[in-house]
Parts: structure tokens; sequence; C-alpha cells
């Protein structure tokens, strides 16, 4: 058989051997609770605060600060749900093409939607305007899962200190926090909160090339959320339920190794994308979706003009070749991505994309055998 050609790190990242080195003895031998009080237990709590110490090492945050979840889902409902809850006639700005996690949760507040442009960026100055007094929360994420589009973080958080001191000046009570879902980020972008100056930021190990339901809210010291679940008071009463050990000291690796590879790893990446864009300049039917430059290295999104997308990703898939029609989790849905109806796309556009994102086992030659064998295909 032929070695598959695995182009969907957007969704699903490998386990690191070193990930699973670290967390092999707290799936084993070493499998306490850590709210046990005897010597055991205890050594088990010691390694969940020193994964948690090695998480704030990446993220530049103070160990209060993060709270392990079960994925960047849970990261994103206990961010939303936990504020929001406080503020029943607040209001919630979330831009339009978040990941159905953030969406879905907003939704149930009275919440606002932030157009994006043709490239995928958020308006700033759309969004600027639904924000007033009673907007007790943005969540603008990162880059896109669907379209890798890079978002203008620094000038949100900007513009949010900004609407700090106006209300500070009418004396306006009511706080503004700024949530980013980063999940996609680590391997390739600083995901130092100081430096972003977000409020709260969730992350993910499944896609870092870590365990799957693993997951960090960072949450600024002084900012307070409601419980989503509710029961032993773990994770400073933010999370109830027996800690993951294993999966958490799995995530604190990958998260260091994400950092310790991103810049010869962005760099790579970004090569090999550039590569397939070029690659695809030969296809007539073929153009991307949203900003050539303005991504992620690693995802990139194809509109081929009259195909079905379905089609073509079974007809990858057969010739060994692993792309997706959509995000992971809307991959099976009927419906045209609202990321690319958002961008401008018809519904019939929509159904002709295809994203492809790689990672760190990509190589040239793969990049050139998926161009060749779209040039049959197409
Ligand atoms: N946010 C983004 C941007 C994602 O790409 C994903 C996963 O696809 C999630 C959130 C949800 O992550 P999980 O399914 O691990 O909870």
């Amino acid at each position: 058989m032929k070695k598959a050609i695995y182009l969907d790190y957007a969704a699903a990242t490998p386990l690191d051997p070193k990930v699973l080195r670290a967390m092999e003895p707290y799936l084993t031998s070493e499998f306490y609770n850590p709210s046990s009080t005897y010597l055991v237990g205890r050594r088990a709590r010691r390694t969940l605060e020193a994964a948690r110490a090695q998480v704030t090492a990446s993220l530049g945050a103070k160990p209060a600060e993060v709270t392990f979840t079960a994925g960047a889902t849970e990261a994103n409902n206990l961010a939303i749900q936990g504020l929001m809850k406080q503020y029943p006639d607040g209001e919630v700005v979330v831009s339009a093409i978040e990941h159905e996690s953030v969406l879905a949760p907003a939704k149930l507040f009275n919440c606002k939607l932030a157009p994006v442009d043709t490239k995928g960026i958020v308006d700033m100055t759309a969004l600027a305007k639904l924000i007033n007094d009673k907007t007790v929360l943005v969540s603008v994420m990162m880059a896109s899962n669907e379209i890798g589009s890079l978002q203008p973080i620094r000038e949100i958080t900007k513009l949010l200190r900004q609407i700090r001191s106006r209300r500070c000046e009418k004396s306006v009570k009511r706080p503004i926090f700024f949530h980013t879902d980063a999940a996609q980020a680590p391997c390739y972008l600083d995901i130092h909160v100081a430096r972003l100056g977000v409020d709260m930021m969730s992350l993910n190990a499944g896609k870092i090339y870590g365990p799957k339901q693993s997951g960090v809210l960072y949450i600024k010291a002084g900012i307070h959320l409601q419980p989503l679940i509710l029961g032993g008071g773990q994770e400073n009463n933010l999370r109830s339920g027996t800690e993951n050990l294993a999966n958490f000291v799995g995530l604190a690796a990958a998260l260091e190794i994400a950092g310790s590879l991103r810049n010869q790893e962005a760099d790579r990446v970004a090569a090999l994308r550039q590569q397939f864009i070029e690659g695809l300049k030969n296809l007539p039917k073929a153009s991307i979706n949203g900003s050539p430059n303005h991504s992620v290295p690693h995802i990139v999104s194809v509109k081929f003009d009259g195909l079905d997308n379905e089609r073509l990703m079974f007809e990858l898939d057969e010739a060994g070749i692993q792309a997706a029609t959509g995000s992971a989790c809307s991959a099976s849905s009927q419906e045209p991505s609202y990321v690319l109806s958002a961008i401008g796309l018809s519904p019939q556009e929509a159904r002709s994309s295809l994203r492809f994102s790689f990672g760190r086992s990509t190589t040239q030659k793969d990049i050139n055998k998926t161009v060749s064998r779209l040039k049959e295909l197409v």
C-alpha cells in the first residue's frame, strides 16, 4: 500500500512520541487521584501543579490563571457562559466565523455577530460599532480553523482599552473582556497572553500533537467565572471532576514542544503552503478562499469552480490523500459552510471548497504529489 498523505492537521494531529512518553506513567503506575491525601496522591497533585506551571511558562501567565479543561470546546463554553451568566442583560460580540463552540454558547445570550471581509478578517469598524455600554464580552479567534485567516487580536485589545477608559470617564461600571479561541495557534503563533493583551484564551492539545479531550482556559487574574460543571470543586471550583492527569501532563509537554519548534515550523510549513498555492496556479479552476498571505501557515482553503467538494474529497481519499470538506465538526453537514458564506461565497461555491492543512510530517514531496493528483482529478 502507498503511504497516505494526511492533509488534515487542523482537524487532528498525531501524538508526539515525547508527549506519549511523558503521559505514560500517569496512565499506568502513577494512576493516583491528585485529591488523595496519602503520599502518592500528593505526588499526583504535585505533578498536576508542575504541568500547570509548564503551561503558564508557555503562556506567560500565573498558575492561578490556568484552568485545565477537556479541550477547546469546553474552554470556550466556560469562558462565554461562565462570564455571561453573571450579566443577564449583558451583550456579547463574536466574529461571524468563530468555531461552533463559541457561536453556540454566545447565542444563548444577547449576541451580535461581527462581519468579516472577503479575506476572512474581522472588520474593525463594524466590530467597534457593535460594542455598546452593555457589552461584557468580545470573542474573536486568533486564526480561522477553516480558512486560516489571522485576526487582528492586538487591534482588538487596543480598541477594548480605549472603550474601558471611555467607560471610566462616563462612570459606566460594566466591565468588558476579550476572549480568544487560540486552538489553531500554538504551533505557529505567539500565544503569550501579556503580549497579546487578552483576558481569556482557549487552547486545545489535540491540535498540537498532544492528547485529545484536553485543553486550557487562561483566565486573567481578577476575572470571575461561574462554573459549568459542579461537584467536588476541582480546578479552583471552576471544573469539578477528577483531573485527567495524564492528559494534562501531555498538554503541558505538547505546548512546550510547540513553543520550541514554533519559529522553524512556521517557516517550513509556510513554505509548503506557498509551494501548494504556486502549484495550484496551473489549475484554472482552483482559487484560494480568504487571504493567500494573511493566514496561519498550516491552513489553506481552495475553491474548485464547478466541482463538488465531497466528490473531490472522496476521490482524493481513494488516491490516499486526506483533506477536509470543512471544519472537522461540520464536515459531515449538508449545509454549506457559514465561514465561507461569511467571506462572500455562494452556497454553490462553498460546496466546491476543500480545506488542506499541513503539519510536522508534511513534506515537499507530499505537496507535489497532491498537486499532481489534483491536476488529474480537476
Ligand atoms: N476552536 C477551534 C478554532 C477549533 O479548530 C476546534 C476544533 O476543531 C475547537 C475550537 C474545538 O476543539 P475540541 O473539539 O477539541 O474541543
